[in-house]
C-alpha cells in the first residue's frame, strides 16, 4: 500500500486525490488534496464547469489524530457553470465558506450536546470563543430554511435564561416531543410573534390541542390564533398553584404561632406538598397530629388532598359535578388564599375541565424543559439568548442537527 492509498483510506477521501503530505512545525500535518480526480464541479448542480482561474490557497482544520492536528490544503478554482454562472468549485469535505471540515463540525456538535462548550473547545484544541462562533454559524446554516411541519399539539412554557428576570418563551410540539420555536420575553407580544411569523394561517387552523400554564398572555394568544384548538390548562401548573395556596395558609399560621406551636409546624412544608400516593405512615401520623394542633392548615391540606380526585375522572360530567361541589365547599371555608385559588380556577373552568376528555398535560414539555435547564446550568447561564437558542435546538430541537452533516463525515 502506498502512502497516498493509506491516507485515502485513513481519512475516507474516496474520490479525492492526495497530492502531498508534510509534517510542519509543532504537531501539525498538512495534507494537500484535490476534490476530483479530474475537472471541477459546480457546488449547486454537480455539473462540470470550465476553469476560469485559481483562487487563493486555503486550509481547513480537520480532527486531531494521535496528537497531530491535521490540516487539509487546497487552492480552489473559480469555474463557470452553464446554469449557475461564475462560482467557486465544490469542496466535498467542508461547507463552502467554512474553515473547518464537516468531520470537525460533526465532532463539535456531538461534544456540545453532552458537555460544556469550554470542555468541548479543550478537546478540539480551539479557544472557547472560536468554538461558540463556529457553533452558531453551523447551527444557523443547518437550520436555515427549515419550516415547522405537522404541528397538531402545541405546548407553551417559559424559562429564565439569565439573571435579572430575563425570560424566553419556548414552544413545543408535544406529539414529537421537541422544541419548535424560541423567543425573547414571556408576554403577549412574544407569543403573538410565534403565531404570526412561524406559522401560516393553514397551520394555525390545523392545531387541535394546546397546553399552557395559567398565564393570561399565552391563553389569550392561543384562543385568538388557533380557532380549532382545545386549550387544556397544564395539570402540573394547576397543582402548583393549589400547593402555593396551601403554603400561604401555613406561612400565615407560622407567623402567628408561639414557640410550642412552631415545633409542631416545623418540616411541614414538603409534607403538605406531597401527593397521597407517596405518603408514608410517618407522614400520616404527622398530619393527624396537625389536625389537633392547627386546624386551619389541616383544613387547607384536606381540601388539597380531595382535589387530587379530580384528575382521576374519566367522564367530563362527573368531573364537573365534583369540581362544583369542591369549589363550593372551599368558598364556605374561611381560608382566604384557598378562596383566591378557587377564583382563579373558576376563571379558567372550561380549560381545566378539558383535561378530563383529553388527558393532555405539558409533562413532555416539562421533561424537555428539564433538559434545557441542565444545558443552562452546565454552561452557568448564557449571556445572550442567541447562544442559548443554539444549544436548545442542538439538544431538543425539531431537527437532528448532527444528522444533517454528510454521512461519510459523521465520525468522531
Ligand atoms: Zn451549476
Amino acid at each position: 500500500m502506498t502512502v497516498n492509498k493509506l491516507l485515502v483510506k485513513l481519512f475516507r477521501f474516496k474520490g479525492l486525490r492526495v497530492l502531498d503530505m508534510s509534517f510542519r512545525g509543532l504537531w501539525n500535518i498538512s495534507i494537500t488534496v484535490k476534490p476530483n480526480k479530474n475537472g471541477c464541479r459546480c457546488p449547486e448542480c454537480g455539473r462540470r464547469g470550465k476553469i476560469l482561474c485559481f483562487l487563493e490557497c486555503r486550509r481547513w482544520r480537520d480532527l486531531t489524530m494521535c496528537g497531530w492536528t491535521v490540516w487539509l490544503e487546497f487552492c480552489p478554482r473559480e469555474i463557470r457553470c452553464p446554469t449557475h454562472g461564475r462560482l467557486m468549485e465544490e469542496i466535498p469535505w467542508a461547507e463552502q465558506y467554512s474553515h473547518v471540515t464537516y468531520r470537525f463540525e460533526y465532532a463539535m456538535l456531538r461534544y456540545c450536546q453532552v458537555m460544556t462548550q469550554k470542555a468541548a473547545a479543550k478537546l478540539l484544541g480551539i479557544s472557547p470563543s472560536t468554538l461558540s462562533d463556529l457553533l452558531h454559524r453551523t447551527i444557523t446554516r443547518i437550520r436555515k430554511g427549515h419550516r415547522i411541519r405537522g404541528l397538531k399539539t402545541v405546548g407553551v412554557d417559559e424559562i429564565s435564561y439569565a439573571k435579572g428576570h430575563k425570560y424566553a418563551t419556548l414552544v413545543y410540539d408535544l406529539d414529537r416531543s421537541c422544541v419548535v420555536w424560541v423567543g425573547q420575553g414571556k408576554g403577549r407580544e412574544t407569543i403573538d410573534r410565534f403565531f404570526n411569523e412561524a406559522l401560516s394561517p393553514y397551520q394555525k387552523k390545523n392545531i387541535r390541542w394546546a397546553s399552557c400554564d395559567m398565564s393570561e398572555a399565552y391563553i389569550g394568544a392561543i384562543k385568538e390564533h388557533c380557532p380549532n384548538a382545545t386549550l387544556v390548562l397544564d395539570r402540573f401548573h394547576v397543582v402548583k398553584a393549589l400547593n402555593a395556596a396551601v403554603d400561604d395558609v401555613r406561612k400565615e399560621q407560622w407567623r402567628n404561632a408561639g414557640v410550642k406551636e412552631r415545633k409542631l409546624l416545623k418540616g411541614m412544608r414538603w409534607l403538605l406538598y406531597r401527593h397521597s400516593s407517596t405518603r408514608s405512615r410517618k407522614d400520616t401520623r404527622a398530619l393527624r397530629a396537625l389536625e389537633k394542633g392547627n386546624n386551619r392548615i389541616y383544613k387547607a391540606w384536606r381540601m388539597k388532598d380531595e382535589f387530587e380526585q379530580f384528575w382521576e375522572y374519566k367522564y367530563p360530567g362527573a368531573a364537573d359535578r365534583f369540581l362544583r361541589s369542591w369549589t363550593k365547599s372551599v368558598m364556605r371555608s374561611r381560608l382566604e388564599s384557598m378562596k383566591k385559588f378557587v377564583c382563579t380556577l373558576r376563571s379558567h373552568y372550561d380549560d381545566i375541565l378539558a383535561f378530563v376528555g383529553s388527558r393532555l398535560t405539558n409533562a413532555i414539555a416539562e421533561g424537555l424543559n428539564r433538559i434545557v435547564k441542565i444545558v443552562k446550568n452546565r454552561a452557568s447561564g448564557f449571556r445572550t439568548l442567541d447562544a442559548f437558542t443554539d444549544m436548545i435546538f442542538l439538544t431538543v430541537g425539531d431537527v437532528d442537527i448532527p444528522a444533517q452533516i454528510p454521512s461519510k463525515f459523521r465520525v468522531c
